[in-house]
């Protein structure tokens, strides 16, 4: 069954001022269909057709030599879009509790270690691509990857993400990714980065 476009969890203008609704309108609407195209097409008349995307993200490898690079690219897109929306919601921000706090602040020190690390990844991250929090199977870990790939290429759960493509923020905050980022962390869903901790 070919990939569809999922709507918005949210309306356009729910994360604002910090997501504006022309951003989440061109991101979602422009930007993630796009993705979802191109990823039909890379797949069409392939075994992986009826693959979800997590299960060819986990294979790249398997995949046939002229299929992957489209696949990890436009595949990638689709998944990344979808968790990014996901790792958002209207009324969130604030701080993590219960499991999730401890584990953070077992891996991190504290909350502002992991705010510091994730804050440096994704303001340093060089060009198009995201900044992860992820489990590795023992711990928690801040990561960065580029363009569309996704930590679950490498056997990484995912449990958090910031999309700093310039396209993710570059309408209200032009050159300023430091401003995005700071602004993104007022709308992190933590229930959901718990959720999937779990
Ligand atoms: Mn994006």
């Amino acid at each position: 069954m070919p990939f569809e476009l999922p709507p918005l969890p949210y309306d356009y203008a729910a994360l604002e001022p910090h997501i504006d609704e022309q951003t989440l309108h061109v991101h979602h609407d422009k930007h993630h269909q796009t993705y979802v195209d191109k990823a039909n097409a890379a797949l069409a008349g392939s075994e992986w057709a009826n693959a979800t995307p997590d299960e060819i993200l986990r294979n790249l490898g398997k995949l046939p030599d002229d299929r992957r690079t489209a696949a990890r690219n436009h595949v990638g897109g689709h998944a990344n879009h979808t968790f990014y929306w996901e790792s958002m919601g209207p009324g969130k921000g604030g701080e993590p509790s219960g499991a999730l706090a401890s584990a953070i602040e077992e891996a991190f020190g504290d909350l502002a270690g992991f705010e510091q690390a994730f804050t440096d990844a994704s303001v340093n991250h060089f060009g198009s691509g995201w900044s992860w929090l992820v489990h590795d199977g023992s711990t928690l870990k801040v990561i960065s990857t580029h363009d569309q790939e996704s930590p679950l290429s490498s056997g990484l759960t995912p449990l958090l993400t910031c999309d700093v493509w310039e396209h993710a923020y570059y309408l209200k905050y032009q050159n300023r990714r430091p401003d995005y980022v700071a602004a993104w962390r007022n709308v992190v869903n933590w229930d959901k980065v718990a959720e999937r901790l779990s």
